[in-house]
């Protein structure tokens, strides 16, 4: 699949297809094991109108949101489960599901290096990048002031690249100098210390 953004660039995206094929694959598995043989049935569904779809033979339909009722309407009407082993079923997919854990985007697009992203703290007012952290607060070029805008910077660092950060990365990543600031900040945004001296790092819960 290819992406091609608003400016006319293209990207090559991963099939959805085959992601969809492996997801009913492990679906009608998970159903085997526990007894219950129903239909199962697959549909790429793109969540904006804007996203235009070319496919030469889809293997699978491709909706968009207000396409489901009607594809759902159009299956087949015979029920194969009464109400109570919906229930019963229902309950069990409930028990089994697992919080999603997101895999670092560094892992996902190995071509871009850490020197690519872009440090600093982000403005919540204007969304401008490089808040400067002085009298213990994060001040910005359009005058907003906040004393937690480090959170969601380190929320976005955790997301880019996972696993463990240093008080050195830290203060790279908000620009701030004072170790001891940074340590603060990231204790405020909830990170666990872990190990001691130099070999200190921090994680999230
Ligand atoms: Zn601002």
């Amino acid at each position: 699949m290819v992406r091609v953004t608003k400016d006319g660039h293209e990207e090559a995206l991963g099939s959805p297809f085959a992601q969809l094929d492996s997801h009913l694959m492990l679906f009608r598995d998970w159903l085997h094991e526990r007894n219950t043989p129903i239909p199962v049935y697959g549909a790429v569904v793109f969540a904006y109108p804007s996203q235009m779809v070319e496919a030469a033979a889809a293997p699978h339909p491709i909706l968009f949101p207000n396409n489901i009722p009607y594809y759902l309407r159009n299956l087949s009407a015979q029920p194969v489960l009464d109400e109570h082993e919906l229930d019963d079923l229902a309950r069990q997919v409930l028990a089994a599901h697992r919080p999603y854990v997101q895999r670092p985007l560094c892992t996902m697009y190995p071509q871009v290096s850490r020197a690519d992203i872009r440090t600093g703290v982000i403005c919540p007012e204007c969304g401008g990048f490089g808040m400067r952290w002085r009298d213990r607060a994060w001040h910005c070029v359009c005058e907003c002031v906040s004393r937690s805008a480090h959170i969601e910077a380190l929320q976005d660092w955790f997301l880019i690249f996972g696993g463990e950060l240093t008080n050195e990365e830290c203060r790279r990543f908000l620009g701030v100098e004072d170790r001891h600031a940074a340590r603060r900040m990231m204790k405020s945004a909830g990170l666990i210390e872990k190990g001691k001296g130099r070999w200190k790092t921090y994680h999230q819960q």
